[in-house]
């Protein structure tokens, strides 16, 4: 069976599916040859040399690196028809597998466009967060990346510093450092901040996530009440909370931000857009200078004044980085992960013998990820819509 791995041609995409070391695993596995698109790594700093060095075929273009192929490895959903400047999703063989971050459950004619074209695809945000498929879980490896590179270019827009910096000229106090939503893009902005030297606290709605900030020693900042008692899902997300409830933690939020340095915002509800933590009037009483870093600004932002994809600074001085796509700003490392998620799903359902993956449907990682078989979309959430 022949691997293939495209260039991302998305805008702004940065990150690569596969990496010299995943290309060498997959031909030890039994992939009988890796073709790779020519460009493929070089946002991320892997070269098409290293792929060539690795045992990868470097083919000139997307046709030529799908060719032949049974699997074909994505960061992104192949552009289709319309799209960009090929229609990838033409090129690939029918009875391919396909995997990636397809992002199916937003775009549902994506879904039917591979079972009508024969692909069986696979989309990787959708695994479930089990333990047994941590090793593979895309959303965390990325989300981890993303928590870390934002703390450090909070850091950077910031003109002060994070640490207490006590000097014979006088002290520059420590920055407060808020983190808002604890879950694995949050804990690791509390990590860094704390390591950067910073004073930092956190909110949260679920109540696990309270004594997950604690123990990383962080300050828990926080309205609770019955409602938020019940605030996760039994996969373990945030729920929808009421409008009265959102109103209570804003209230408590209020007092808290305007005395903040840097505001970190990673809050996400599944399956809907961003919630707005941070208003404009709180925006207004922060100090100029200090920054606001929205990654979840794909999700349209935590913060009302967040400009998706922009930075910006407000008329009182507050800078406000909304970039999009912050793992793909670590791309190096956000690539690397990613690309051990997929050789680490496609190795555990690996045949042997066949030298092919093979997904048996009974599983629950594998039912959590498979979007179309046999030319027909099986996605429970898609079938539901
Ligand atoms: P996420 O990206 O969906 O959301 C980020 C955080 O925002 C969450 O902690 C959420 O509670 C929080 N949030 C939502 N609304 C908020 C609000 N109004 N105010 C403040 N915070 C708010 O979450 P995630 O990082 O993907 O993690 C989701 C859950 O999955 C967590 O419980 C995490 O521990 C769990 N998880 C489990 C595994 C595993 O066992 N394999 C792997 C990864 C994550």
């Amino acid at each position: 069976m022949r691997l293939a791995v495209l260039k991302e041609r998305r805008a702004g995409e940065t990150r690569v599916a596969a990496t010299p070391e995943t290309v060498k695993k997959f031909l030890a596995l039994g992939v009988e040859a890796v073709a790779v698109e020519a460009g493929a790594g070089l946002g991320s700093g892997y070269p098409d040399a290293l792929y060539a060095e690795a045992g990868a075929t470097v083919a000139p273009d997307a046709a030529a690196a799908l060719a032949g192929a049974g699997i074909v490895l994505k960061v992104r959903a192949p552009l289709a028809a319309g799209e960009g400047e090929v229609d990838e999703l033409s090129l690939i063989p029918r009875g391919a597998l396909l995997v990636g971050t397809l992002e199916a459950l937003g775009n549902p004619d994506r879904a039917k466009a591979y079972a009508a074209a024969g692909i069986e695809a696979c989309s990787m945000e959708l695994l479930p967060r089990i333990t047994r498929a941590q090793s593979m879980d895309v959303l965390s490896s990325q989300a981890n990346l993303a928590g870390y590179r934002a703390v450090v270019e909070g850091a950077a827009a910031f003109d002060k510093g994070f640490p207490m910096l006590m000097t014979a000229a006088g002290t520059i106090p420590a920055a407060n450092v808020f983190v808002m939503g604890a879950g694995v893009a949050g804990l690791q902005a509390i990590a860094t901040g704390r390591r950067l030297g910073g004073r930092v606290s956190a909110t949260d709605v679920r109540p696990a996530a309270k004594e997950e900030i604690k123990s990383l020693g962080a300050s828990f900042v926080g309205y609770e009440d019955e409602e938020s008692k019940a605030a996760q899902t039994a996969g373990g997300y945030a729920k929808q909370l009421s409008a009265e409830f959102y109103a209570k933690q804003a209230e408590v939020v209020a007092t808290h931000i305007a005395k903040q340095d840097v505001v970190v915002t990673t809050a996400l509800v599944q399956g809907r857009k961003a919630p707005t933590l941070v208003t404009a009037a709180m925006v207004a009483s922060m100090k100029p200078g200090s920054v606001i870093v929205d990654i979840a600004a794909d999700a349209g932002g935590n913060c009302a004044m967040t400009q998706p994809g922009e930075s910006i600074v407000t008329d009182n001085g507050v800078k406000i980085l909304g970039y999009r796509n912050w793992p793909g700003r670590i791309a190096g490392a956000a690539s690397a992960l990613y690309a051990r998620n997929l050789l680490t799903f496609l190795s555990t359902f690996w045949d042997k013998d066949a030298k092919a993956p093979r997904l048996p449907e009974e599983d629950e990682i594998v039912r959590g990820a498979v979007l179309t078989r046999g030319g027909a979309v099986v996605h429970p959430q898609l079938l539901q819509a």
